[in-house]
């Protein structure tokens, strides 16, 4: 296991099997190029190990050049291809090669071939070390692979995370470690917490209620109990920072949780973005959102109840429960938006018998 800034990462391509990938693509080379002296193109920064053990197992007449095109920013390909540093030499009527060390969206190649065909170079062929076909989205033809691996962020042999692991001499993969973690989601009252207590002992998971967190604390007059208290009886959200900041040490304080239920949060988008980050630090992801969809007639009704015996000065004002819905329509309801777009939202009938509601929130959740 390594650790790259505040990722940890761990073997994944031992240096003999790239090294045997690199022999098989240069036996290759050596078949069809020789006395064509081609021209060797690697792509900076990542290719230049790949290009190098190439171009010592080709035993024929050959030129070498670079360019540097960047495609990606930490451990997410983005579809802008950021920097470009020229390509000098003459290209038109040549033989050329791409030295690739990765394709995987195809968004790299897609732009070289730009080049090279703005250049004169209509024809050129592509070799690439690591090939991942999950990702790939384009039709350009790549005539020499490596190594086919899965759709999973490398490191290692010229491959960087955020510059740095490019001199390790084998492959490394970010190290993912199989949580389930649940957004519980939903309006006041629609039965979130009531919900967490089934699933978290039927999945193992740690359950964390942000509201819950600051009634502890409010209790124990704590510091952020105080600051927390007049957002909270008002049904106004306390600020993001306060309520990331607490998440995030009660996320740090379970380090051995199999999973997460995380219940009142996110609630706005910032707070999604930061879970997001902190969760991808920890090599996972928020596997689902789950949302107990339920009138907001229902939910004044159901919280006006809860309030006799609750105790929670928020249940107990109908025009702070109406508030609290308010402030859920118009800063958390987006966030359904923001896990539809990852394909991470399954709404659920919130209305009808815990039991009924449990199985309903099962069914999804068995998938993961
Ligand atoms: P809950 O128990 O989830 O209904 O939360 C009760 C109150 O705590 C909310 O009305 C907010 O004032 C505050 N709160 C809980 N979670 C968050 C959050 N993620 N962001 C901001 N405020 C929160």
């Amino acid at each position: 296991m390594i650790k790259l800034h505040d990722l940890q990462f761990s073997p994944f391509i031992a240096e003999e099997e790239i090294g045997t990938a690199i022999d098989k693509i240069a036996a290759l080379l050596n078949r069809d190029l020789a006395d064509k002296n081609p021209l060797f193109i690697g792509v900076l920064n990542g290719a230049f190990m790949f290009v190098s053990e190439v171009l010592k197992r080709f035993n024929h007449d050959c030129e070498v050049s670079f360019v540097k095109l960047a495609s990606y920013e930490g451990t997410e390909t983005t579809n802008e291809i950021k920097e470009l540093v020229g390509l000098g030499e003459e290209v038109s009527g040549r033989t050329v090669v791409i030295l690739e060390d990765i394709v995987d969206t195809g968004n790299t190649l897609e732009v070289l071939e730009e080049i090279l065909e703005r250049k004169g170079c209509k024809t050129f062929s592509i070799a690439t070390l690591f090939y991942k076909p999950e990702a790939y989205t384009k039709n350009i033809n790549i005539d020499y692979i490596g190594i086919e691996i899965p759709n999973r962020f490398i490191v290692g042999y010229g491959l960087d995370y955020n510059g740095l692991g490019r001199n390790l001499t084998e492959v490394y993969e970010l190290k993912s470690n199989n949580m389930t973690n649940l957004v519980l989601f939903g309006p006041p009252g629609a039965g979130k917490g009531t919900q967490a207590e089934v699933l978290k002992q039927k999945y193992d998971l740690v359950h964390i209620s942000t509201g819950d967190v600051f009634r502890y604390n409010i209790k124990n007059e704590t510091e952020l109990g105080t600051l927390a208290k007049s957002y909270i009886d008002k049904g106004q959200l306390v600020p993001d920072e306060v309520t990331i900041n607490m998440l995030n040490a009660e996320v740090d304080n379970n380090p051995n949780a199999k999973g997460f239920i995380f219940d009142g949060f996110p609630r706005t988008e910032a707070q999604a973005d930061s879970l997001a980050k902190l969760l991808e630090s920890k090599g996972t992801a928020v596997s689902a959102m789950v949302a107990l969809e339920v009138d907001d007639e229902v939910l004044v009704e159901r919280l006006l109840e809860r309030g006799k015996t609750s105790g929670r000065p928020d249940d107990a004002d109908e025009a702070v429960i109406r508030n609290r819905i308010k402030v859920y329509y118009d800063e958390t309801a987006i966030l359904k938006n923001y896990y539809q777009k990852q394909d991470k939202y399954f709404g659920v009938d919130g209305v009808g018998a815990v039991k009924e509601i449990t199985d309903r929130l099962n069914s999804i959740i068995d998938k993961f």
